[in-house]
Formats: C-alpha cells, sequence, structure tokens
C-alpha cells in the first residue's frame, strides 16, 4: 500500500456536495481506502495563468484534500480520478473554466514522476494555499513552515462546517 495525497476543488453548482461524493466514490475504488479528509476551505478564484496572483471570474471554490492508503499504481489512480471527475460532468470548454470537479494528485508516496500524463509531486501544488493548508492540517509533516509563509498572502477561509460526517 502506498500513502497519497489527492486535492478536490470545485465551484459548480452544490460544490461541497460534489468534494463529498468524490470521497465516498474514492473510498470504493479498487485496493483503495480513505484514511483522513482536511475541513473544507473555500477560495476566491484566481487566475492560474498569472501565477494564481490575479482574481479571475466565476464562483468561490471549496476545496479539500484527503489522505489515502492504495494499492494501485500512480497512473491507475489517476485514471479513476479522471473518471470521477467526467462522471461529475467536468467540461473543459477553456482553461481555467468553472469546474463541477476538479482532483489533482499531489503525492504518491515519495515517488517522482515526469511523464506526459503524471507529474509527481503535483508541479503547482506548493504554490497553492488551498492545497498546501488542507494538505498541511492533514499532514503537518509534509509542509514546512517555509511553504505555507509562500502562500500566505492568499485569501482562503477555513469553513466550521463538518466535510465528511
Ligand atoms: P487539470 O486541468 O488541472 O485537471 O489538469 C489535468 C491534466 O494534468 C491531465 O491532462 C493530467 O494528465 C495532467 N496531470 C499531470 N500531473 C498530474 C497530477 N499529479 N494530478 C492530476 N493531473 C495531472
Amino acid at each position: 500500500m502506498v500513502r497519497a495525497y489527492v486535492a478536490l476543488g470545485a465551484n459548480l453548482g452544490d460544490a461541497a456536495a460534489a468534494l463529498r461524493r468524490a470521497v465516498e466514490t474514492m473510498g470504493k475504488l479498487p485496493k483503495t481506502q480513505v484514511l483522513q479528509s482536511s475541513s473544507l476551505y473555500k477560495t476566491a478564484p484566481l487566475d492560474t495563468d498569472s501565477g494564481g496572483e490575479l482574481p479571475a471570474p466565476g464562483e468561490d471554490y471549496f476545496n479539500a484534500v484527503v489522505e489515502l492508503d492504495t494499492g494501485l499504481t500512480a497512473p491507475d489512480l489517476l485514471t479513476h480520478l479522471q473518471k470521477i471527475e467526467q462522471q461529475a460532468g467536468r467540461e473543459r470548454p477553456y482553461r481555467n473554466a468553472p469546474r463541477t470537479l476538479d482532483l489533482d494528485l499531489l503525492l504518491y508516496g515519495s515517488a517522482r514522476i515526469d511523464s506526459v500524463r503524471l507529474i509527481l509531486p503535483h508541479p503547482r501544488m506548493w504554490q497553492r494555499a488551498f492545497v498546501l493548508l488542507p494538505l498541511a492540517e492533514i499532514a503537518p509533516g509534509l509542509v514546512s513552515s517555509l511553504r505555507l509563509a509562500a502562500v500566505e498572502h492568499q485569501r482562503i477561509e477555513r469553513l466550521s462546517e463538518p466535510f465528511l460526517r
């Protein structure tokens, strides 16, 4: 089994419900268990083309990170995550379009992969408060205080409502 971390984001429709459904589905993947989940976070949309510094149009995002144990290979896990995205009705009409569900594989054990389909660790994870804060909540040893300081100017709200019940 390999310890893996997946970031979830959504900003269309009932985004929190979409994230909860995605976690439930991840728990039913072959050879996979959901160990824990962060709280739910809310962030204003940012333009990733500008390095995530400029505001982008659209609804606020809901974000969370979950910790998995999986016997799937990293590419197989990514394939399953992409299927879950598709089932949630994700369309990509243009870059940074609002999305019903976005799943990013952040870390897969200590694997370092640089293939066409899959880059690990996720290449942009260290620039995003909406990834690092929830990740630090459930795996504090993985996110240094320097990493957190680098994103502290990004606005993000931790919601008090429980994410998983
Ligand atoms: P996005 O629009 O952010 O969901 O990006 C999806 C694209 O990123 C897909 O073509 C994936 O094959 C690719 N990708 C590369 N590395 C990763 C990763 N670690 N997690 C998720 N998608 C990845």
